[in-house]
């Protein structure tokens, strides 16, 4: 009875602190507690402890939860120092309860090694990691930890899985696989939601790009909705052929709810595109890619996307997919507030460099793209969202500043993350420490709601 007692107080502690990590960091804690209070409990019914032991005991037990309350609190602080990436100073971050609390100016110097604190990097458009492919229909929650422990590594905290042209059956079943992702405890933080990039998109030959033409279809709202709720509301983001018949309702209804709609793998003139962003549409998706080779030089579906300023521009700058040109004209129109970096990476990134078979047919897989080797075009992107930035930085002679508001802030406003993408007192610690080397960004350290996730020593 009494020690039923016991439990209900400990259970009431555990319910006034409400949170996950108080079974995480306090659990252990709790151990060597209930240990003492088992082997009172023991001494009070065999009748040893009298008046002043129960008040002794009762003092002992509150000791002990201020001492937890008192350690969990110290656990929650930390301190983060690096030199700050949007003014090259060195900073202190204090970290309390996994957010930015205090942002402390240090008096040292950088040096040359120096190792830059920046947001985590959000990669808004990503099939898949490691030999991870999220369109699997054999994946589990365990090879999308896996494929989101491999992406931690490479700097991203925060992606939104991808999904291309499929058949509804697969999609759904798809969707209901990576909703299980959305709460998990160890990995729901850096999967806020997916990304579906068709299938209401372009039938057209060199606009629907590598998308199966045979399950490209027109947009249906109440299909979508399946698979919405198949992705337990998942879906943030979609990419959709503004030309297609019924794509304006579609994307009026899409703005209506909250999912943002990205026009891409399309052939839209100026007044589909107009008629588009009127409706909502906010991003094209790889601008420069999912297009036919041969197109109108003066009415083609770049220049009305270019020229409004209502789209912000996502782009797979690995130096594969665009040309330096094309990135730089990009920048230049864009800037760094409506430029937002993609790697559009396939489940063979950050594997071996070789030969493998994907869609029945050999591909090759180089260190930084996905090539079919026998017409030796491309196949796919391989490089993470790091590789980009270095190589935007490398580009267009842009600021790291710069680099980080394509590949963090700005992918993190577009889906209306407000907590993330950017430093500052009140924003979730979503951190990485790095390195520039050789124009390239290396990971030191990734740290997810003031967690280190993964570091390099
Ligand atoms: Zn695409």
């Amino acid at each position: 009875m009494r020690s039923r007692i016991i439990k209900n107080r400990c259970g009431k502690i555990l319910e006034l602190r409400n949170c996950r990590k108080f079974f995480q960091n306090e659990l252990l804690l709790l151990f060597p507690v209930c240990f003492v209070i088992n082997n009172e409990l023991s001494l009070y019914k065999k009748g040893k402890i009298l008046i002043m032991g129960k008040i002794k005991f009762i003092y002992k037990v509150l000791f002990i939860v201020v001492f937890i309350i008192q350690a969990n609190h110290i656990n929650a602080q930390q301190k983060v120092e690096g030199i700050l990436y949007l003014d090259n100073e060195p900073v202190s971050l204090k970290i309390v309860d996994g957010r930015i609390a205090e942002i402390e100016r240090l008096s040292s110097k950088p040096t040359a090694s120096a190792v830059y604190i920046a947001p985590g990097l959000i990669d808004i458009q990503i099939n898949g990691y490691m030999g991870i492919d999220f369109a699997s229909q054999d994946l589990t929650i365990e090879g999308l930890r896996e494929a989101t422990k491999a992406l931690w590594k490479e700097g991203v905290t925060t992606f939104l899985p991808t999904l291309i042209t499929a058949d509804q059956e697969s999609l759904k079943n798809s969707f209901s696989i990576l909703s299980e992702s959305l709460d998990d405890e160890e990995i729901g933080m850096s999967i806020p939601g997916f990304h579906l990039e068709g299938p209401y998109i372009s039938p057209v030959k060199g606009f629907r790009g590598a998308h199966l033409e045979k399950y490209i279809r027109q947009p249906d709202w109440n299909e979508f909705m399946e698979l919405q709720k198949a992705a337990n509301n998942g879906i943030k983001l979609i990419t959709v052929a503004p030309e297609v018949e019924g794509a304006i309702p579609f994307i009026q209804e899409c703005s209506k709810n909250g999912i943002v709609v990205s026009l891409g793998h399309h052939n839209g003139n100026t007044e589909q595109i107009k008629q588009a962003t009127d409706a909502g549409a906010s991003m094209s998706t790889h601008l420069g890619n999912g297009c036919a080779n041969m197109i109108n030089r003066h009415n083609n579906p770049l220049w009305p996307q270019l020229a409004d300023d209502r789209i912000s521009a996502s782009i797979i700058a690995d130096g594969f997919h665009l040309t330096r040109e094309e990135v730089q004209c990009f920048y230049k129109i864009k800037g760094s507030n409506r430029t937002i970096l993609v790697s559009d990476a396939l489940d063979l990134a950050g594997l071996e460099p070789g030969e493998y078979i994907r869609w029945e047919r050999k591909v090759l897989l180089t260190p930084d793209v996905v090539k079919f080797p026998a017409e030796n075009v491309l196949a796919g992107a391989a490089s993470p969202l790091s590789t980009c930035v270095g190589n935007i930085m490398k580009f267009t002679q842009c600021t790291l500043l710069d680099a980080i508001q394509m590949a963090s802030t700005n992918p993190a406003q577009l889906i209306g993350l407000d907590n993330i993408g950017e430093i500052s007192p009140g924003k979730r610690a979503d951190l990485i420490l790095f390195t520039m080397e050789e124009g390239k960004m290396v990971i030191q350290k990734t740290i997810v709601a003031g967690k280190v996730v993964y570091s390099k020593q």
